[in-house]
């Protein structure tokens, strides 16, 4: 759940039932106040709830339910519908773009779903451009960041935890590679700064500043 802080978070159990109900809302971000991130599920069990214990944990976007000494099955139910990533935009391009690198979430029943989020805010009026960019990276704890005029590429992972239990031992990785395929537009290597890329709470937000001699997506 990309972007969900603990306050965004909301649990519930319903016991007669035996279901869980989970709902987490990303507060809106200044460049896409379009964007109106959410999620939620429905887990439910053949147990009686009552009789079981449950923990949960969110770190960096990612929640996880733990059902210690607990026999059982669980279903998790998944909203449907949504739209495939937009990939229209001109220029640039996420290489390799490959359908796995794209996925959506399920569990996303905001105003999107694409896991990537891409616009040019022109700040001048003229040639300068930032283009804005929002990765769902949930459990990226740093990341390294390259960038020269005709490619960006960020690499992360995943914090290691310790007592991680089994069936959670896998260590997410990232590699987001950004290559201008045309000939009008550049990055700005030099006036983009690390500083100026956020991470937070598995949200990967990227100001990257660009050159073109076209006249891009803006917005003002
Ligand atoms: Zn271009």
């Amino acid at each position: 759940m990309p972007g969900v802080s603990k306050n965004g978070l909301t649990i519930t159990q319903d016991l007669e039932k035996n279901q869980i109900r989970f709902c987490g809302k990303v507060p809106s971000i200044k460049e896409f106040p379009e964007r109106i991130r959410a999620y939620a599920s429905v887990i439910n069990l053949d147990t009686n709830l009552g009789d079981i214990q449950m923990n949960h944990s969110l770190v960096n976007g990612s929640l996880r339910f733990v059902f210690p000494k607990t026999q059982g099955s669980l279903q998790i139910l998944k909203y449907r519908g949504g739209k495939a990533v937009d990939q229209s935009d001109d220029h640039l391009i996420f290489a390799p773009l490959t359908p796995s690198n794209c996925e959506i979430n399920p569990l996303m029943i905001g105003s999107t779903r694409s896991c990537i989020i891409k616009k040019f805010v022109n700040t001048d009026g003229g040639s300068i451009n930032v283009l804005h960019i929002l990765v769902d990276t949930p459990g990226m704890e740093d990341f390294t960041f390259d960038i020269n005029h005709k490619t960006c590429i960020i690499r992360g992972a995943e914090e290691e935890e310790e007592d991680k239990s089994n069936f959670l031992k896998s260590e997410r990785k990232y590699l987001i590679s950004m290559i201008f395929d045309c000939s009008c537009c550049t990055f700005d290597a030099k006036g983009t700064k690390r500083r100026h890329q956020i991470l937070k709470d598995g949200l990967l937000h990227l100001q990257l500043r660009v050159s073109s001699s076209s006249k891009l997506i803006t917005v003002s």
